[in-house]
């Protein structure tokens, strides 16, 4: 069984930068409150905090999301789990991704990693990734990861954090035992 892991949201945490660029470039003290349903960078005058998603080093400082290693591991010793994570529009973002999974998820071979543009070529069981149009095109079971721009999303089923997601994946192996008997 094959699971797909996207990166931004699910398994490291762009917010922090994207609140200190609002902060020190544009002045604004940004509470989550306000982006609910949508991105820090949809509010008024904060597109260019956008613009941090190119710079070098951004994605090579990121925050991990709580209990991902943890839950990460667990399910690469009983999944053939594969990372896949839309880079090719950041040109640094490439060494960067590289070396955070190196650093944080040193267990992941680098076979299993893939820097794509458009996931919609991607083919597994499952799919863990917080946008909905990820999982629109993915022919498997889509887990949506829950995140500020998302929380207006009702279509998939939903994951909170990654307990959840180790609860969910524990019910799906007991689910299969007690089938194959
Ligand atoms: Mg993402």
């Amino acid at each position: 069984m094959r699971i797909i892991i996207d990166m931004d949201e699910v398994m490291a945490d762009n917010f922090p930068s994207f609140h200190r660029a609002a902060e020190e470039r544009f002045g604004r003290v940004v509470r989550p409150e306000e982006y609910r349903g949508k991105k820090l960078y949809d509010l008024p005058g904060l597109a260019e905090v956008r613009n941090v998603l190119y710079e070098k080093g951004h994605f090579r400082h990121l925050p991990v999301i709580e209990n991902a290693v943890e839950v990460v591991r667990e399910l690469y010793e009983h999944y053939e789990v594969y990372i896949v994570t839309t880079a090719t529009e950041f040109r640094y973002s490439f060494l960067d991704k590289y070396e955070w999974l190196e650093e944080h998820f040193p267990f992941i071979h680098h076979s299993r990693i893939v820097f794509c543009g458009d996931k919609s070529i991607v083919h597994g069981d499952f799919m863990i990734d917080d946008k909905a149009k990820n999982l629109d095109s993915f022919e498997g079971v889509g887990l949506l990861f829950t995140s500020s721009p998302n929380l207006n999303e009702r279509r998939y089923h939903r994951v909170n954090n990654w307990l959840e997601v180790r609860d969910y994946f524990r019910q799906e192996r007991k689910g299969r035992i007690a089938q194959e008997g």
